[in-house]
């Protein structure tokens, strides 16, 4: 029997899936392992289900061993894995698009809503006990109909966004290298990005982290925005420049900001945890039951083709090897 491990206990039915064809070993359902622990657990595995937060690095692929076949990581992001060093190895790397489209894609709309409304503010206000009374120009937010919703990234998650941005009567415009397959169905307009950012209302980032988009959004992009702007951000801490970000909220250079990802996690700049004008969550864009069960049970179905010689299912497209 091949040996399988996971770094995390997976939900679901992926313990049943996996158990079917190999001896399972996994590590917490809940908390972390030390690096050292990590890199104990996964020895002599032929397939690793992975979390984002783990490191597949040539460290990590050397403490595995030569017999690895497999990473399946349960996400859809896949910046913590080096996939040349994975290639290298002819070790396939898989992940979980489209399962979790629709959870983070509510909750990237939540953040815009909270952030235009200003309910986290409110929320602390009453918290606190603090006198408050409705007032003409009390709590003023913004509309979001009529209003134009900048996407950066018209992918599997961006172009939900988009459509409930369509249901709320905004217009859609987005930034992407290439012409996105969502354009036409949500009358999307492709603009570079200063433009995007000097017309919307909202914008909201889907695109992965790579050293391309790394701090694309500083301080330079941060100016260019309307100072009535909402910026959301559900893809990547760092495709945000952090400190940049909080100063730009504390000095009006944009409304106000919805985090659910930090450039440090956990950590987040102390700067934001002063402002009233962001909204910050701790990761949690895919975090339903529904779709951790989902997005679980994709990574097993991937490593069982693995392990069977078959095509997986959601396969990462390796760089060239060099
Ligand atoms: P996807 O379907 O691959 O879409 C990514 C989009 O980004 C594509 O439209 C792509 O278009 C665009 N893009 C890629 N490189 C770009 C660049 N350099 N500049 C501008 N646009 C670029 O991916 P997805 O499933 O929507 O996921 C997007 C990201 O969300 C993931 O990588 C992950 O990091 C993050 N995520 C976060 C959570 C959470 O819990 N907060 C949950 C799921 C996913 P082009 O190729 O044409 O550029």
């Amino acid at each position: 029997m091949p040996t399988i491990v996971t770094t995390a206990a997976l939900p679901g039915r992926a313990p049943e899936i996996l158990a079917a064809v190999g001896d399972v070993r996994s590590g917490p359902a809940s908390g972390r392992l030390s690096r050292e622990e990590l890199l104990a657990l996964v020895a002599g595995a032929d397939v690793v289900a992975s979390m984002l937060y783990d490191r597949v690095d040539d460290e990590f692929l050397d403490a595995v061993g030569p017999q690895l076949r497999g990473i399946c990581n349960v996400a859809v992001g896949f910046d913590n894995i080096d996939l040349a060093a994975c290639a290298r190895r002819g070790v396939v790397v898989t992940n979980t698009p489209g399962v979790l489209d629709d959870a983070t894609a509510d909750l990237a709309f939540a953040l815009i809503l909270a952030a235009r409304r200003r309910l986290g503010e409110g929320e602390r206000l009453i918290r606190a006990g603090r006198p408050w009374a409705w007032g003409l120009d009390f709590m003023v937010g913004h509309d979001l109909r009529g209003g134009r919703l900048g996407i950066v990234g018209l992918g599997g998650i961006g172009s939900r966004v988009a459509a409930r941005g369509r249901a709320f009567g905004m217009e859609i415009a987005y930034f992407s290298r290439g012409d996105s397959p969502h354009a036409a169905e949500l009358e999307a307009i492709r603009l570079d990005l200063d433009e995007l950012l000097a017309t919307s209302d909202v914008l909201s980032l889907h695109s992965p982290l790579t050293p391309e988009t790394q701090h694309l959004i500083g301080a330079r992009e941060l100016a260019l925005m309307k100072p009535t702007a909402t910026l959301v951000n559900t893809a990547r801490g760092a495709v945000i420049d952090e400190p940049a970000l909080a100063e730009a909220l504390r000095d009006g250079v944009i409304a106000n900001a919805g985090l659910d990802v930090f450039e440090h996690e956990p950590d987040v700049h102390p700067g934001l945890l002063e402002l009233e004008n962001v909204v910050l969550v701790p990761h949690i864009g895919s975090s339903t039951t529904e779709t951790r069960d989902a997005m679980a049970e994709l990574a097993a179905d991937n490593a069982v083709a693995i392990l069977r010689g078959e095509d997986p299912p959601t396969p990462v497209h390796p760089p060239a090897v060099d």
